[in-house]
């Protein structure tokens, strides 16, 4: 971890998440050249391809190399082939999203209660292009998942939503992203039908209709502030769900869906560039994949 704080102090880069794409990306490179044996041994090597890698990047990420719409060639199903590091976009077996099927899905109750514990933070505002991000530059807190603290990173959101339930698709989809000291992923889901409008986008509603893709201050935000709606939800593991499609993250989807208003969503849809006004990836094959729901009652 400490080596990609190093290279982040003192460059604009768009975002912690950025950093981890970048850096799960190569991680997913030296797996896959055999150069990478786990999370704890990154070495000397390692280091020193990362570094030459990551000095020859491009910091300005404006431009977009992947698209959400078949008929560009630069689909979801071309992803995989569009660059070797994102091979896993087409070959992974632990692809995201999904769909939960009753049927399908473990009830574990020994999960255990998701435990939070966020505080409020500096926090800044961004259009990706293809989302829009709202990033916490303070230590916002963190989630605790089989005793591992992950901390909160930054948010995105997704219309359509990305996973279903029974097949049927949400119209929003919110993503809390975490991390741990290992580089590793803990990404909260959060859906949201047409409704009334949702509390934390009501607050951010004038910075989300001005948004640029200059990174700009919000101030204090609360993670806090986010409404979760349910202590249930669904468990497994799976990947970034944009390229590289890194196999590194391991999902928590709130089993409600709470509401947003259509005018919100509007919002979110003009912010981003052309073409990512849907930006939900299609469904994955779950393969041999366990799904695991923890339902508090159900002990
Ligand atoms: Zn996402």
């Amino acid at each position: 971890m400490d080596l990609f704080q190093e290279q982040i102090h003192g460059r604009s880069v768009l975002g912690t998440y950025t950093m981890v794409d970048l850096f799960h990306e190569q991680i997913h490179h030296l797996w896959m050249t055999g150069k990478f044996y786990g999370h704890h041994s990154l070495g000397e090597d390692d280091r020193k391809i990362f570094r030459q890698w990551w000095g020859g990047g491009d910091e300005t990420n404006d431009e977009i190399p992947f698209s959400y719409i078949e008929a560009s060639g630069r689909g979801p199903s071309k992803w995989g082939e569009l660059d070797p590091k994102w091979r896993a976009c087409g070959v992974g077996k632990l692809q995201s999203p999904i769909d939960f099927v009753d049927k399908n899905v473990k009830v574990n109750s020994g999960l255990g209660e998701l435990q939070k514990n966020y505080k409020p933070a500096n926090a800044t505002i961004i259009s990706r292009g293809r989302d829009i991000m709202v990033a916490w530059k303070g230590d916002a807190g963190n989630i605790i998942i089989n005793g591992i603290s992950y901390n909160l990173q930054h948010s995105h959101w997704h219309t359509p939503s990305e996973h279903s339930f029974n097949g049927t698709r949400y119209d929003l989809e919110l993503h809390m992203v975490h991390q741990n000291s290992h580089g590793q992923v803990a990404v909260v889901g959060i859906v949201y039908r047409y409704g009334e409008p949702d509390s934390f986008l009501s607050k951010l509603f004038p910075y989300i209709k001005s948004v640029t893709k200059q990174e700009k201050d919000l101030g204090i935000v609360n993670p806090g502030e986010i409404e979760f709606g349910s202590r249930k939800y669904y468990r497994y593991n799976g990947s970034l769900s944009v390229p590289p499609c890194t196999e590194v993250v391991l999902w928590t989807l709130i089993y409600k869906a709470r509401t947003v208003s259509p005018e919100q969503v509007r919002a979110l849809k003009n912010a981003v560039d052309e073409g990512f006004e849907m930006n939900a990836r299609p469904l994955q094959p779950l393969y041999a994949r366990e799904v695991y729901f923890y339902n508090p009652w159900d002990i």
